[in-house]
Parts: C-alpha cells; structure tokens; sequence
C-alpha cells in the first residue's frame, strides 16, 4: 500500500533526514543528490511524489521540474518544491515549472505529511483511470485522448469568504486571469450554491470565526455533486493546523495570507487544468468503450472487459503491493423469479440490482455483469474488511427495497456474495476469482442473503503440487 517518494537534494544531511521521516511514517523513499540522477530514478521507477530542493548545483530544481513535467509519461507525477524560507520568487517560479506544492525549509513534520497525504491520494485517483485507459488500449481501442486543449483558463470560480474587502480582492485578481468568478459572503447555504453551480473550482476563506470554512469543505467532499471540486483552502500562517485539517478532509490545496496574486493565479489555473484533465479520460474513456464492452441489459461492464482489466490491475497490484480486493456476487434463487413472474420482470430485476451496485461503490471501482444473474466487482486499493462492508450495505439495500416492477407490482429479491483480497504476490486474477467464487459458494451453502470472506491465498509449492 505504501507511495513511493522520490527525494532529491545536494545536501546528504537533508537528505537523511528526510529520509528518516518519511519511512518512519511507513513511505518507500528514493534519493538522488543531483538533477540528472533525479530524472533518470523518475523515468526508471515512476515514484508517487518528488519532493525536490530547489538549490542545486549543474540543473537546479526547477529545471528538474519542467522535465518531468514535459515529458508525458511522467507530468502526473506530483512535485513538491522545497524552498527557502518564505521566498515568493521562488515559488512564483516553482509554479511556472509546473510545481504542485511547496514546503519551506525548515520543513514541519506535520504540515509536510499532509502535504504528501494529499498529493498521494490524487496521484492514486490518476493512476486508476490511467489503468483504465491502459486496459482499454489491451483491448485493441485507440483512446489516447488529444491533451492539447486542456488548459486552466477562463474556468467558472466560487469565493466563499466573509470578508467582503478581501473577496473583492480575490475576485478582481481571477476576474483579471480571465474567470468567471461568483462570490458568496456566507457559508450558509454556500454548499448547496456550490452543488447547483458546479463550478471548476472554489475558494473557500478561513477566518478566525469558528469552523465553519472547514465544515463547508468537508459537506463539499461528502455531498455527491461536489465530491470531485477542487477546493482551495486559504488560511493564515498562525492557522496552520486548520490548513492542515482542511488537507486531511480532503481540500486540494492551500494558500497562505498575505495571499500572493501570482501565486493564487496559478494554483486555481493548477486545480482547473488538473480536474479538465480527469474530466477528458473520464469522457474520452467513456465514450470508446460504452459501446463494445458494456452489458447491454444493465449497462455496466461486460466480462471481456473485467477479464482483462482485472489482468492489469492484478499485475500493478502485485508490483506495486497495493491491495485490491473483488466481489462477486450472485442473485439467490433467481430461477424462480423469472419462473414466478416472468423472463421480463427478471431482466427488470437484474436492471434494478446493476443500479444499486453502481450507486453504492466508487467511480474507479468497476463494476461488471459477469453472467446471468452474476456481477463482479473489483476494488483498488481496498482491504478486505472495507470490501465485506461494501458488500454487505449492497446485499442489504438488495433486499430491504423492493423492486418495482412496471406492472405496479413489486417484488424481493436477495444476494449472496463472497469477497476476497490479493494480498500476496503471484496470484493471478484468474485465481483470485475462483476464491471469491469458493466464498460466494459458502454463502448459498450457508443459506443465502449473506457475505462470506474467502480464504486467504496459498502460494502453490512444489510440495502442495505434488499432492
Ligand atoms: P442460487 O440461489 O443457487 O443462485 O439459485 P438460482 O436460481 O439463482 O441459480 P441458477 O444458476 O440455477 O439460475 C440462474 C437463473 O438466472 C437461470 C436463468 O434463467 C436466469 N437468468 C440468467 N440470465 C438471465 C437474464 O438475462 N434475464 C433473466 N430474466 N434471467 C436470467
Ligand atoms: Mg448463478
Ligand atoms: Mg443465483
């Protein structure tokens, strides 16, 4: 499960120590002293996160910085500038190299964890929907999707701050970077504003009357039409630990007053391009394989897809030791639905059943209909525990809700599922499969309506292989 973090700086004793903190918080850490080694360990490992002094000799670090951006295997990959203390230049510069974050030497612990906390998370979401593109190109599907209008300008904006003068102030300075900018004086009712707007990015200001700047970001992250807004958070320096807060509810980045024009400018441009950016594999994504790989009953992926797909993520998995659990599920007694009410309400039923399973897992887990009344899904970067829970709040919204049938009647139906986590490297998808499908067994022999976790993996000896 652990992110790889790439750690460049020319000073072996910042190195060290750096080093030091961030295993001891359980990170893998790579080191380089200079800008070349640096790219050659970004393009060779592909880390999750390079934290990057900007004072080196030969290739300074926003040299650095703008290779890796530029170079499209690996722009995703977030950079974390480390500056001297408080200069704005160098920030300014930092985020025109394309820079995702900064931390100021000397650096502190807690603000830098929840830096790399934050810009993990995001590189995760990116990597599932890379998955998702990669599977898709196995699949014989041109989906490199054209880049070249993604861009973070002339984005719609929502200020959320009490103060009128420093909002204004806000709003003249986006206004003039080309936004459509909305302002809101109160964070009452700033939420469900926000949810009706949909906007590209907002801003949300903290003040020092209470909490709720920070309630409305973590409303923004629950509620589901704003769940995927970047928030900018922008505090005080003495407001540290809120802006820290903020970045563990999963605000997306924050500026620190006195607010610096240039910096704000680039941040929301940052934010813009960034959710565009998502927003174009998702559509792109969508578009070329909703035709060839979806189940046409029930709209959700078909097997070819989950085969091959699961094939991928099982690999990355194994690789990487990200854990990725599956279920699969199976309706109870479903021969005697269509013999009961007929082939057409059962196909109604299977409809029903494939929308409650998408409304109840996350848009990069996928969903799909693995044979007649079978569905499967597989779960990135989630143990076992979290997946038997998912499963079962699905097997109760199966059967406390009635599903209506377009005659006017109703009817109940219930599931069996079993769940099963890769944790040990080597075992294949196929594998994994047949052990969630020996747990779902267990359920129906159990009786039915129930979750079952599988069996953990034993790796084949030559002993086992014997007997
Ligand atoms: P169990 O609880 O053991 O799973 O019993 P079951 O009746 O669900 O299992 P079985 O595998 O015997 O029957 C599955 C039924 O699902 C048989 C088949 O007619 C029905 N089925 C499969 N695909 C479709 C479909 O696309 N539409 C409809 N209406 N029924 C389907
Ligand atoms: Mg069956
Ligand atoms: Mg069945």
């Amino acid at each position: 499960m652990s992110a790889r973090i790439l750690i460049v700086d020319d000073l072996a004793a910042s190195v060290k120590v750096l080093a030091a903190k961030l295993t001891s918080e359980y990170y893998d850490v790579l080191t380089a002293h200079d800008g070349p080694t640096a790219l050659e360990i970004v393009s060779r490992e592909m880390p999750d996160l390079v934290l990057l002094d900007v004072m080196m000799p030969g290739m300074d670090g926003f040299e650095v910085c703008r290779r890796i951006k530029k170079s499209a295997r690996t722009a995703h990959i977030p950079v974390v500038m480390v500056t001297a203390l408080n200069d704005m230049r160098d920030r300014v510069n930092g985020l025109q190299a394309g820079a995702d974050d900064f931390l100021t030497k000397p650096l502190n612990d807690t603000m830098l964890f929840a830096r790399v906390r934050s810009l993990v998370r995001m590189k995760r979401t990116f990597d599932q929907w890379s998955q998702h593109q990669q599977t898709s190109r196995d699949l014989g599907f041109d989906v490199d999707p054209d880049m070249t209008d993604v861009h973070g300008r002339a984005a719609g904006v929502i200020v959320v701050d009490s103060s009128e003068i420093q909002s204004d102030n806000i709003r003249g300075v986006l206004e003039r970077d080309g936004h459509n900018v909305t302002v809101l004086n109160s964070y009452i009712d700033a939420a469900q504003h926000i949810a009706g707007d949909l906007p590209d990015v907002v801003v949300v200001s903290m003040d020092f009357e209470g909490d709720e700047p920070l309630r409305l970001a973590s409303r923004l992250r629950s509620q589901e039409p704003t769940r995927q807004v970047p928030i900018l958070l922008i505090g005080d320096a003495e407001d540290e630990s809120n802006l820290i807060k903020g970045l563990e509810l999963g605000v997306n980045d924050c500026v620190v007053r006195p607010v610096d024009e240039q910096e704000i400018v680039a941040r929301v441009r940052t934010q813009v391009r960034r959710k565009r950016y998502q927003e174009m594999l998702q559509s792109n994504f969508e578009q070329h394989l909703s035709m060839a790989l979806t189940d046409g009953l029930t709209g959700l992926h078909n097997r070819r897809y989950l085969e091959s797909h699961l094939d991928g993520i099982v690999k990355r998995a194994g690789d990487g030791g990200h854990g990725l659990s599956l279920m699969l599920i199976d309706l109870d007694h479903f021969k005697r639905v269509n013999d009961t009410y007929g082939h057409a309400a059962g196909d109604e039923v299977l409809r029903v059943v494939a929308k409650r399973l998408l409304r109840n897992v996350r848009g990069f887990d996928t969903a799909a209909r693995f044979g007649g009344e079978e569905f499967i899904v597989a779960m990135p970067d989630t143990p076992i525990d979290i997946a038997f829970a998912v499963a079962d709040r699905i097997r109760t919204k199966v059967a406390e809700e009635p599903i209506p049938l377009p005659d006017g009647s109703q009817l109940t139906v219930t599931m069996s599922a079993g769940v099963a986590e890769l944790v040990e490297p080597g075992e294949t998808a196929a594998e994994l499969i047949e052990r969630a499908d020996k747990a779902l067994y267990m359920a129906k022999h159990d009786g039915r309506d129930r979750v079952v976790r599988a069996d953990p993996f034993v790796k084949k000896t030559s002993e086992t292989a014997v007997e």
